[in-house]
């Protein structure tokens, strides 16, 4: 249960399960509307965050390939009828919906996190279900969640949820691709096999929509390492989310590592935020993660990336690991400049000093719960 009274669950649905050659898969969001009735009757509140309106919109007008404005176009007609439907069979079951689009721009700041934060909030007081998908026809390249695995961790950590479920049409994380491995067995717990063991896996198997196994991998460490519990499952299962919620093993379970973080924290965490990345070397990496220190600018081996100060950046030791983030004391010129100084001779390279640091203690979260935790 949560500081807000009730337990909160975000459903994430692929494009897979909502939408095929002929538009939405109106059998699909009934029965989705029917389990949410459910399970709201029984206290939670739920999130949902959707796909499929580029596939929609595809089954309308039909643009072949996937470049940016295509996907854009498609998004702009497809959104529409895919909430419409959303808006018809939630209405048969008593519900509201509303729809919450997003973009990556928006929340890269503390202020536009908070401000959806808010918008949301607003939503579950209102008793209204959020549907929640990226604001597309605005997205670049470069600022695009890319894929809706990402989206819903994002949107799991804003409302605060105890519980993200990642439906598609596979039942969940296999030993090896099921589609072309006959023998490959669904893992039931991911807290079983190694983290290095899962990248190989979910690496290979790259079916089920535009993210695939992999992102779903990575949302859902993500996501229980604020802790979360997550559950990859398969969507078309009977009565999937009334089943998860009354403690049923299903699908893929990722236990959430310890409690959940605050909202500043989850925000820190949080991969979509982050605006570049720092290198540091061995000492440092160990002064954060074991000792509690800040990040100085003698530890900094390499600047990626264009920040301000005040951005959220990834602190990456020397193989690439993000092990934490945090905000940034010093613009990403700036720090180039210091990077393997001692912080006595900032002000004499930059005319000015910020501080000694270049990520404070404070500003700053690891990203392993268990280093987090002295283990
Ligand atoms: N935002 C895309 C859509 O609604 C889906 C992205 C994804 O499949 O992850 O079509």
């Amino acid at each position: 249960m949560t500081s807000h009274g009730s337990r909160r669950i975000v459903v994430k649905c692929g494009t897979r399960l909502l939408a095929g050659s002929s538009g939405v898969n109106h059998a699909f969001v009934a029965n989705m509307a029917r389990q949410i009735a459910q399970v709201r009757a029984q206290g939670a509140q739920v999130a949902l965050v959707t796909s499929g309106a580029v596939a929609v919109g595809r089954s309308i007008v039909a643009l072949p390939g996937d470049a940016l404005v295509t996907r854009q176009v498609l998004a702009a007609i497809g959104q529409a009828p895919l909430m419409a439907q959303y808006s018809q069979c939630f209405a048969e079951q008593g519900m509201t919906v509303a729809q919450t689009l997003l973009s990556r721009a928006d929340l890269h700041n503390r202020t536009g996190y908070l401000n959806a934060r808010n918008a949301l909030g607003g939503l579950f007081d209102a008793g209204v279900v959020p549907i929640a998908n990226e604001n597309d026809v605005v997205a670049t390249e470069e600022l695009r969640f890319g894929d809706n695995d990402r989206l819903s961790v994002l949107i799991a950590k804003l409302v605060g949820a105890d519980r993200l479920y990642i439906l598609s049409r596979t039942a969940g994380l296999y030993t090896a691709d099921p589609e072309s491995e006959p023998l490959a067995e669904l893992i039931p717990d991911a807290g079983a096999i190694p983290r290095a063991d899962l990248e190989r896996i979910a690496g290979g198997a790259s079916h089920g929509g535009l993210g695939g196994m992999r992102s779903k991998l990575q949302a859902a460490l993500e996501a229980s390492a604020d802790g979360i519990d997550v559950v990859i499952a398969g969507g078309d299962e009977p009565n999937v989310i009334v089943r998860l919620e009354s403690g049923e093993r299903l699908g893929t379970r990722f236990a959430s590592q310890g409690p959940r973080r605050s909202s500043r924290a989850r925000w820190l965490s949080s991969s979509v935020a982050q605006r570049g990345s720092i290198v540091v070397d061995d000492g440092a990496r160990r002064a954060l993660v074991s000792n509690g220190s800040s990040l100085l600018p003698a530890g900094i081996t390499r600047v990626e990336g264009a920040f301000e100060r005040g951005d959220l950046v990834s602190l990456m030791d020397a193989s690439g690991n993000v092990f934490a983030r945090g905000l940034v004391n010093y613009p990403s010129t700036d720090l180039d400049r210091i990077r393997g100084k001692p912080s006595a001779v900032i002000g004499a390279i930059l005319g000015a000093s910020s501080g000694d640091e270049a990520v404070h203690r404070n500003n700053l979260v690891l990203i392993d719960r268990d280093a987090e935790r002295g283990k």
